[in-house]
């Protein structure tokens, strides 16, 4: 291949990451814990305001330490979206808890809150009401959080919020997460800011977080020797890593907009391309638009999803389908699910196109170049 590769979103570091990477090294502080990591949590609460704040080594590790700070236990269940990635609910399967999944609403691509009220109610009548909900925030775009977060109440039912695609986000003019018990985030390499891998788990609940900051250094208790009243994890973030994070959150607005702006091109260009829809934004935020998803109707447009994603493969793009729902994953074969045809629809329908925030002008027309060409093949 002559051109280099189009990744589906690329890490794009800003330079200011290594004056923090080398201060760490300068400090010798290349452990897990560390001052880098205090700052970075800090940093981390001011951007989000949410003030509790814990830094860990993914986001799949901060949804374990969330539903274990909440009691979940083994015959629980936990009420999850589908269309999301399996981190968002493996966590519950490790601590011997089953998923129901929840499809989504037409018009967010997230959790259907009306939905997940009838589950409730069903589940009320039943007496096995689930121990949390856990909405994702998908491709960057908030869940209906207060919504959700009205139905929950008279359960008493908390609410974990997976914001691993919506760092930057914003709900009702606030951060992705607020308002939640708890607030998922990931700093894997493909996120819209990265640590190469990461995560960090937020709370306005003071005490959970000191609690899951226990757990995820081995649980080990005040005392001189190790002493251990509790089995914890290894979960910490390394101080290196840390100082990546702090470099990254310095562009996080900068990158918000780069992906908008990526977004907006596609849009231009493909919008009066029939058969070709584009994700919808929700009147109640602001998506950080991590992944720009289009639907592409085969009967309109003259080619299928995959047809898409294979022409542009040719020409060393990457493009992927939409997260293939949950209920639909042969692990959770003989999980329950609550609706499921919206996410099905979504998901065989639906392309993520490359959506790094160093795209080129350039760049997004030759993709949208070879997506129209697609249309003539048919
Ligand atoms: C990336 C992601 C996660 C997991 O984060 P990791 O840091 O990779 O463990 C969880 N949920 C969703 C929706 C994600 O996209």
């Amino acid at each position: 291949m002559d051109k280099p590769r189009l990744f589906l979103s690329p890490p794009h570091l800003s330079g200011q990451e290594l004056e923090f990477v080398h201060e760490a090294f300068a400090s010798n502080y290349i452990a897990p814990l560390g001052p880098m990591v205090d700052a970075f949590e800090r940093e981390f609460a001011d951007v989000t305001g949410i003030p509790h704040c814990l830094a860990v080594s993914s986001g799949t590790a901060a949804m374990h330490l969330a539903l274990r700070e909440l009691g979940v236990g083994p015959g629980d269940e936990v009420f999850a979206s589908t269309l999301t990635f399996i981190g968002s609910v493996s966590p519950a399967v490790f601590l011997g808890a089953s998923p129901v999944f929840i499809d989504s609403s037409r018009e967010t691509w997230n959790m259907d809150p009306a939905l997940l009220a009838e589950a409730l109610e069903d589940s009320a009548r039943h007496g096995d009401l689930p121990k949390a909900v856990i909405p994702t925030d998908l491709y960057g775009q908030c869940a209906d959080l207060d919504e959700i977060l009205a139905v929950c109440a008279p359960y008493g039912i908390p609410v974990v919020t997976d914001c691993a695609e919506s760092v930057g986000a914003i709900y009702k003019g606030r951060h992705a997460g607020v308002g939640a018990k708890a607030a998922v985030f990931s700093f894997n390499g493909n996120k819209i800011i990265t640590t190469s891998g990461g995560g960090m788990l937020a709370s306005a609940d003071a005490t959970l977080i000191e609690h899951a900051r226990k757990l995820s250094q081995q649980a080990r208790d005040a005392a001189p020797w190790y002493q251990h009243s509790e089995i914890g994890y290894n979960y910490r973030m390394s101080n290196i890593l840390a100082a990546i994070g702090r470099g990254q959150l310095r562009v996080l607005h900068q990158r918000v907009e780069q992906k908008r702006a990526v977004f907006e091109r596609y849009r231009q260009e493909l919008s009066q391309v029939p058969g070709i829809e584009f994700m919808p934004e929700a009147p109640y935020g602001r998506s950080n638009r991590w992944l720009t998803a289009i639907i592409v109707e085969p009967e309109l447009f003259g080619a299928t999803p995959e047809d898409v994603r294979r022409a542009l493969e040719a020409e060393n793009i990457e493009a992927r389908p939409i997260w293939k729902p949950l209920h639909l994953q042969p692990v959770f074969r003989s999980a329950k699910v609550i609706g499921g045809k919206v996410a099905e629809d979504l998901f065989r329908r639906g392309l993520c196109l490359p959506s790094g925030t160093a795209l080129t002008e350039h760049d997004i027309s030759r993709v949208c170049a070879i997506i129209r060409a697609c249309r003539k093949k048919h």
